[in-house]
């Protein structure tokens, strides 16, 4: 756990046109005080504790018949990512499983760059849990739309290189 939580939640949700808070978004899952009710969900809160290094989070929702040796260890390693922001491009739900589709930007040294990824999801027990997720490659906003690191400016005008 981080002392310093942020105050808007960094999965970048919008309820009503404004910006919902880390305490009424996916703080909540953390904490285990609820369970997230959908793939998006469980993406969206799962992108926040990389955000805030709450790495056992992340391996309590990553199905363990799919972690492949990853533990709290390894994630504390590799956790000097900065990143900017999730952009969910498309998730569905069948009844047991589910499917998610983002890109999570992030500031490489002097560049953005994007883990795009579809991720598969698994309800058991009434629990959902990441499984694995298929790379792709990222695809990058147009000049004119608005910059993934959350500016408010125009890519072009803004972290476009
Ligand atoms: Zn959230
Ligand atoms: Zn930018």
């Amino acid at each position: 756990m981080t002392t310093d939580l942020p105050t808007l939640c960094p999965c970048g949700q919008i309820n009503h046109n404004t910006a919902a808070l880390y305490n009424d978004c996916c703080a909540p899952y953390h904490r285990a005080d609820s369970l997230p009710q959908t793939p998006e969900q469980l993406m969206r809160s799962r992108y926040s504790a990389f955000v805030t290094k709450q790495h056992s989070y992340l391996i309590q929702t990553h199905h363990a018949d799919h972690l492949n040796g990853l533990t709290t260890a390894l994630l504390a390693e590799n956790d000097e990512t900065q990143w900017l922001s999730l952009q969910i491009i498309s998730s569905k739900r069948q009844e047991n499983t589910g499917e998610v589709c983002f890109q999570a930007w992030y500031r490489d040294t002097d560049d953005i760059d994007a883990i795009h990824e579809c991720s598969q999801f698994v309800l058991e027990n009434d629990k959902w849990f990441y499984t694995h997720g298929e790379m792709k490659e990222a695809v990058y906003p147009k000049r004119n739309e608005a910059c993934v690191c959350n500016s408010g400016k125009k890519y072009k005008q803004c972290c476009l290189k």
